[in-house]
């Protein structure tokens, strides 16, 4: 099948991103990762920059096993995400993945036990996750931080194939690594996952329940006495 974008709008489109991740807070502070596949090859943005600054010619290239194609010629570094971002590629053959430093998923990681996943049900963005549906209990695994991020990989991989559900893996305290088949549904799928996460958060600390006045399914009803 022919790619949707090509390599060259790749890299235009992964600056584009930076620059959304930027302002909704994702990426500041250099922090958070952008990355495509186009075909065989796997762009991504390089560590430790500014994301909303980042240009074309700053992008790195990949082939399927990770080895780095092409550099770009201005001292960068490959971003620590890399390791991350191709179990994603490998294990669901996802078409880009993208990681968040968004406050609100770090937030919402800090109310998930050790050894659980966020469970989210009954909310209505959950029917933007990919085949979840408004009655579903979904489940997406978090994963304890590591002082390097790419330490975090044995783990990562890990939760990927103990959720198979899930296109997401939470980082605790740290982001979300969110991939989908191609960079638009990537991206849905990460802001529907920032609302949920932002929902919880907010359900969290206001004491309020999704559940307490849902009447739509009766046991449910009967169980929160509503
Ligand atoms: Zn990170």
């Amino acid at each position: 099948m022919r790619p949707d974008l090509t390599i060259a709008e790749a890299r235009t489109k992964i600056c584009d991103l930076g620059r959304l991740f930027w302002q909704l807070g994702w990426a500041s502070g250099t922090g958070g990762g952008i990355s495509i596949r186009v075909g065989s090859t796997i762009l991504m943005a390089p560590s430790g920059v500014e994301k909303e600054n980042l240009r074309p010619h700053d992008i790195y290239e990949l082939d399927g096993a990770g080895h780095v194609t092409r550099a770009p010629d201005g001292g960068q570094r490959l971003t620590a995400c890399a390791p991350l971002f191709m179990a994603a590629y490998r294990q669901r053959q996802a078409g880009a993945v993208l990681h968040s430093h968004s406050l609100d998923v770090v937030l919402a990681s800090m109310l998930v036990p050790p050894g659980q996943p966020l469970q989210l049900t009954r909310l209505e963005m959950l029917k933007g996750l990919e085949g979840v549906g408004y009655f579903d209990l979904h489940q997406i695994p978090v994963i304890d931080n590591t002082a390097l991020e790419l330490e975090l990989k044995d783990r990562m991989e890990a939760a990927i194939d103990a959720w198979p559900r899930a296109n997401a893996v939470i980082v605790r305290n740290h982001g979300v690594y969110v991939w989908g088949r191609d960079v638009a549904h990537a991206k849905t799928q990460a802001e529907c996952l920032d609302w949920l996460c932002r929902a919880t958060v907010r359900m969290h600390a206001a004491g309020l329940s999704n559940l307490t006045h849902d009447q739509s399914v009766p046991d449910l009803a009967a169980r929160v006495g509503a």
